[in-house]
């Protein structure tokens, strides 16, 4: 949906089809870098994402065991702007952002959000491309831009790479209500425990009324399927015995505990195929250690726009596309997996800030915007 916003606003008529019958509220919590926030501003979405986002300071990393501080600092957040401005990552609830986008969408591109469509063959002919869907309708246009994640079907039939591979880890997602969550918050409203084979990474989304919780740990298989395989509290706190009483305590109040397996693929060289090409995790799927999985998507979607402005002609605006991405997405796909090994550490006194991903300026400082391109 960022995607189509950034053309429409290029000039473009964009049409958005989604798999999905309904916009349901799946998923928690999102991180929005910096960059992200730099794509909604230019698309004057900034006022609306920040008023239902929370602002966070460089995170606290500690001692999965002892709450030690390790790096970083306690995230209170005291003083900091909360109108949108300020220079910071947000965190916001997925479903909030869905929202956002998708009302500024019908706002701005009436009746363009096509659901029920789900994409399951690709037909190019000279002049124009056709997706083709599972209920046999089509839509036909000079560029097909296809954003349909982890599993992406487009990519299987552009590029026929096989499967995402397991990584060995799971990752478990529980949401805590403030009244809840308070006795548990020695370290402030946001913090990443470190541990061996194992991480937790916790912070407030909806102005601190929610507490978004997740830990990571190597379990060395995984049968689920997406987004929505329920995880039990036995099952969270077996996994994390031995861990600081907080992180205990929050699993003890879990709610909505979901679990997914975390699936990587090597980076692709090329996205685009003729007049179709990839964009967000269908492309390039990283792990979740540094966060950027959902604002990488978004900094595609204004790069994409940027490469299409003044640009007839597909196939060059698609080549400008995959050079000013190709090598900023492989890099932080091979910087979330170190930022993952950091944070297993099988020491947790080795966690080394200077050099670890998550203070590096040249991933966090990024302006898709003002980038050269
Ligand atoms: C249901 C769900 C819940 C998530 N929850 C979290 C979370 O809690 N925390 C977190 O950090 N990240 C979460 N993520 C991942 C994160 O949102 C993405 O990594 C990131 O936003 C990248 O966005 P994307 O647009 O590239 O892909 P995605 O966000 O994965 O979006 C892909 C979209 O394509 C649609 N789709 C898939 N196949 C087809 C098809 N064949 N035809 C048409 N449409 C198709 C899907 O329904 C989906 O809407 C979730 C993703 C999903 C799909």
């Amino acid at each position: 949906m960022t995607a189509a916003l950034a053309l429409q606003r290029a000039g473009f008529a964009v049409e958005v089809h989604e798999g999905a019958k309904v916009l349901g509220e799946v998923g928690a919590g999102l991180t929005l870098s910096r960059g992200a926030q730099a794509v909604f501003r230019a698309l004057g979405l900034q006022d609306r994402i920040a008023a239902l986002s929370t602002p966070s300071t460089a995170f606290p990393f500690v001692h999965y065991g002892t709450g030690r501080l390790l790096a970083g600092q306690l995230s209170d957040s005291a003083g900091l702007p909360d109108d949108g401005t300020a220079d910071i990552s947000r965190q916001c609830h997925r479903a909030d952002l869905h929202a956002v986008l998708a009302a500024a969408l019908e706002e701005r591109a009436p009746g363009s959000l096509h659901l029920g469509h789900r994409l399951v063959a690709i037909e190019e002919g000279a002049s124009a491309v056709s997706a083709v869907f599972a209920d046999g309708s089509r839509a036909v246009g000079d560029a097909l831009i296809a954003a349909d994640g982890v599993r992406s079907a487009a990519r299987a039939l552009l590029w026929n790479d096989g499967e995402p591979r397991f990584t060995g880890q799971t990752a478990y997602r529980f949401l805590v209500p403030r009244a809840g969550a308070a006795p548990f918050l020695e370290h402030g409203r946001g913090a990443v425990f470190v541990g061996p084979g194992a991480t937790f990474n916790r912070y407030t989304l909806r102005s601190g009324t929610l507490l978004n919780c997740v830990g990571i740990a190597a379990t060395g298989e995984w049968t689920g399927e997406g987004w929505s395989t329920p995880a039990t509290r036995a099952e969270m706190l077996a996994r994390f015995a031995g861990w600081h009483p907080d992180v205990l305590g929050l699993m003890g109040e879990a709610e909505a505990a979901i679990k997914w397996g975390l699936f990587d693929r090597a980076p692709l060289p090329r996205w685009s195929v003729g007049r179709a090409t990839l964009l967000g995790d269908a492309a390039h799927a990283m792990l979740p250690f540094l966060g950027m999985g959902a604002a990488m998507a978004i900094e595609d979607a204004v790069i994409l726009a940027r490469a299409f402005a003044g640009e007839p002609n597909v196939a060059a605006a698609f080549a400008r596309y995959e050079a000013a991405r190709t090598p900023r997405t492989a890099l932080l796909q091979a910087k979330s997996a170190e930022q993952g090994r950091l944070t297993q550490a099988r020491d947790p006194e080795d966690y080394d800030a200077a050099a670890a991903p998550a203070s590096d300026p040249a991933i966090l400082a990024y302006d898709p915007v003002t980038a050269p391109i």
